[in-house]
């Protein structure tokens, strides 16, 4: 009898009908289920995928997918989550594959309790690596006959959120006026923004500058590209790519974060980590190891919140980040930051050495993200270390 009861309870809690009303009222959701993850776009040879292709995923209930988690190898440190629009097709649902996933399971979300179970390993190649075009070279040619000849170039590979900023230059060869449009293009290929510089003379360099964001927020961090587009007066067009970012001309990394210590480091033992026990209180942030007067530089840009010296914290320094929504503190520094509250700070930029001022056993920094609206201002702190090992993996 139990067993009997057993049963039919779990077959009742597993296997719901999409939308369909449980005993007592509340809607059922059904979880998701993934059959296969495919290459489509931007795929490694024989339609693998690579870091930066475009996955889709096959298989019921997937429309109200909202996040994608590649989870890798070995344990939590290499997991990558993709939040996703929640689809229209309940079978199919396509998905960037971040740049630095490696192969393992891959599971979905519809909210923190609804997802599927873990998919087979799935095999992904690392992205290539970009080809730098930092002064004008010639595209080679691929436009129909009598179109310009195109140069074009790119300052940068990779650049930091609130930190740098990206430049496209090119120059057209053609006996007249050219008219220029400049797409730049999504890891998935799609077009994210088109700028519309107008004629062309012929001859002379031009250029444009992206700082990351698009419509005034942030851009979507990941791989992207510029597209020159060019049509003579008599109509011959040309473009400068044709492939999807992630192996296309012009390439360059949008990074969100860079990790803060520049230096041999490690996140210590249990008691570094976030929500440990201290006396009185518990650990609000996570400590990163490294040796004093190791360079220590702004995670993320922005606003300088607060600046001083206590007893446990030591030196320290709160930022609030530039369109993140969150802050971030650093303690311990070995000398007081250099920077003062209200000044502006670039992600990437030298705030100042790992230390043990305050209260602090062994050289480390004490690292805290607090939520929105921020450190002692009404925000909470969270567990940094997931974020910090993302960081830690491409910069
Ligand atoms: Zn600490």
């Amino acid at each position: 009898m139990a067993a009997a009861l057993g049963s039919s309870a779990s077959a009742q809690t597993t296997t719901p009908q999409s939308g369909t009303m449980a005993p007592g009222g509340s809607t059922y959701t059904s979880s998701p289920v993934i059959r296969k993850v495919r290459c489509v776009t931007a795929c490694a040879s024989r339609k693998r995928l690579r870091g930066g292709s475009t996955a889709r995923i096959e298989g019921r209930y997937l429309s109200g997918v909202t996040k994608v988690t590649f989870h890798g190898s070995v344990g939590r440190r290499d997991d990558r989550r993709v939040a996703v629009k929640p689809g229209t097709s309940t079978r199919r649902l396509s998905v960037p594959v971040p740049l630095s996933a490696v192969s393992g399971p891959v599971s979905v979300n519809v909210s923190k309790t609804v997802k599927s179970r873990r998919s087979r390993s799935v095999k992904i190649l690392p992205a290539p690596e970009i080809e730098p075009n930092p002064v004008l070279s010639v595209v080679p040619g691929t436009g129909q006959a009598g179109a310009p000849k195109l140069e074009t170039a790119t300052s940068r590979t990779k650049f930091y959120f609130a930190g740098s900023n990206v430049r496209f230059a090119w120059r057209v060869t053609h006996p007249s006026p050219v008219n220029v449009t400049v797409d730049l293009i999504r890891t998935d290929g799609s077009v994210a923004h088109t700028w519309n510089p107008g004629a062309a003379q012929p001859g002379q360099t031009q250029s444009l500058l992206w700082r990351g964001t698009l419509a005034g927020a942030q851009a979507p961090p990941g791989r992207y590209s510029f597209r020159l587009n060019a049509a003579s007066a008599s109509g011959a067009r040309t473009r400068s790519s044709t492939t999807a970012p992630v192996d296309s001309r012009d390439a360059f990394d949008l990074l969100p974060h860079i990790f803060p210590v520049r230096g041999r480091h490690n996140f210590g033992q249990r008691g570094a980590r976030f929500g440990s026990g201290r006396s009185g209180h518990s650990h609000q942030g996570q400590d990163i190891m490294a040796k004093c007067g190791t360079r220590m530089v702004a995670a993320r840009g922005g606003k300088v919140r607060a600046k001083g010296y206590q007893s446990s914290a030591g030196n320290y320094l709160v930022i609030t980040g530039s369109r993140s929504g969150q802050d971030y503190a650093y303690m311990h520094l070995t000398e007081p930051s250099a920077f003062d509250r209200g000044d502006k700070v670039l992600t990437g930029q030298r705030i100042g050495t790992v230390g043990d001022t305050g209260n602090a056993r062994g050289c480390h920094l004490h690292f805290e993200l607090w939520r929105k609206p921020g450190w002692y201002n009404g925000g909470r702190p969270f567990n940094p270390l997931p974020a910090l090992r993302d960081w830690d993996s491409y910069s």
